[in-house]
């Protein structure tokens, strides 16, 4: 038996993965256009707004707005659907942390729900149980690229009268019976984060249904103005979460890369989904075949830990990355970080018995569970599937010699 690289033997790989953001000189021309046309803000310069139509037209919308990041993706989502005090938000229990603070941020209150143990997304169930007459707004995030139960999630909110905003930071692209994102009268909000599928380093869109909402959230995105010209009024109480020239040129390129770099994800991970099959104790994230396209930020499988004799997943996750092989373990609940324990929120905030609502035993589970692969690993070809799937075997064959002994 192979000794782990964890305990000193040799990593099954050591040829570096992709590296991660992938570029060319066309990013470089891009940057170097703007730079010398002296054009660097929204208000002189014409790369945001065809960045926007470009990103719109991507996901088979006519409204895009381009912003600072997708934590102000959110919140600028929930401002143009007027949302906050008093309101209630439900957030699937399981995400990036900014799904929620966005929703106290707006001082509204974030209800954490269960999720799917399928697919790790929200559960359309728990959302259900969780509606009160409080109720404004449901989040599903994406996870990994997977789109949540639309179907579902957008009856629910229109029999109620409720709003869907979509944390789509995981899902440029990804597409949901053959349709992009945007074909919904959803808020769908975007990150162009150094991590994301697409990047400025920093980033972040809104895809939104008409024009009436895309003047309301460019109001709240402009300092409460429609247009730059100094004499506009402020016209409502806002902020600045204005992107730069520079990133939307970035984008514009990095929009270019998307689809082709989707397709190779894709069948790298089918591929992947294939040669894991026959480890026991290793479950990657289902599909719903309604997912026409899974944009793979995110390869996320089920880590169980009795059939690796009682390694957990973060002891997993530190072998494997010994093996070569970068992942991680799964964002906590949201519920269990220490501001949201502590109630530090915005001073003043007020909420009834928060803790009593939350009932979300799949989150508990799967928080132990869940390891996450980056997307930029399926950018290569199979023989890198193939190291990723021979560093999982390694370590499962030497789980019960090299691991009973710690
Ligand atoms: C990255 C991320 C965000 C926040 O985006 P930033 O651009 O980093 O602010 C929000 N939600 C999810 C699920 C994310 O992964």
């Amino acid at each position: 038996m192979k000794q782990l690289a964890i305990n000193g033997g040799i990593p099954v790989r050591e040829k570096p993965f992709p590296v991660w953001p992938i570029h060319d000189r066309q990013e470089a021309q891009a940057l170097t256009n703007v730079l010398e046309s002296g054009k660097w803000w929204r208000g002189e310069g014409s790369e945001i707004e065809a960045f926007e139509g470009e990103f719109a037209a991507a996901h088979d919308s006519n409204y895009a707005l381009a912003v600072t990041n997708g934590t102000h993706a959110l919140e600028l989502a929930l401002a143009t659907k007027e949302i906050g005090i008093g309101d209630e938000v439900i957030v699937p229990g399981l995400t990036f942390i900014s799904t929620a603070t966005a929703v106290f941020s707006e001082n509204a209150l974030a209800i954490p729900v269960d999720i799917d143990a399928d697919t790790f997304c929200i559960s359309a169930d728990a959302i259900l149980a969780a509606i009160t007459p409080r109720t404004r707004a449901i989040i599903p995030v994406h996870f990994g690229g997977h789109i949540c139960d639309m179907d579902r999630i957008h009856q629910i909110a229109k029999e109620r009268g409720i709003a869907v905003i979509e944390d789509a930071a995981h899902a440029h692209g990804a597409e949901w019976n053959h349709q992009g994102l945007g074909k919904s009268d959803s808020l769908i909000c975007f990150s162009f984060q150094s991590s994301k599928l697409m990047t400025a380093g920093e980033g972040g869109a809104i895809l939104l249904p008409n024009q009436e909402t895309w003047n309301q959230a460019f109001l709240v995105n402009n300092c409460g103005r429609l247009g730059y010209s100094r004499s506009f009024p402020h016209e409502v109480l806002a902020s600045n979460y204005r992107m730069t020239e520079f990133q939307a040129a970035l984008l514009r390129v990095q929009l270019q890369r998307l689809s082709a770099q989707i397709a190779t994800r894709e069948a790298n991970a089918v591929y992947l989904d294939k040669c894991l099959q026959e480890l026991v104790g290793i479950t990657p994230q289902k599909r719903d075949p309604r997912v026409t396209k899974h944009s793979y930020y995110l390869y996320s499988l089920r880590f169980d830990s009795k059939a690796f004799n009682g390694l957990t997943s973060s002891e997993f996750v530190k072998a494997l990355n010994a093996e070569g092989i970068p992942c991680s373990t799964v964002y906590p609940p949201i519920y269990k970080v220490d501001f949201f324990q502590n109630h530090r929120f915005k001073a003043g905030f007020k909420f009834d018995d928060l803790e009593s609502r939350i009932n979300c035993p799949v989150v508990e589970q799967l928080s132990k569970e869940i390891v996450m692969i980056p997307h930029y690993l399926l950018l290569g070809d199979t023989s890198d599937v193939d190291d990723i799937v021979e560093a999982i075997a390694k370590i499962k064959s030497a789980s019960n010699a090299e691991f009973s002994k710690v």
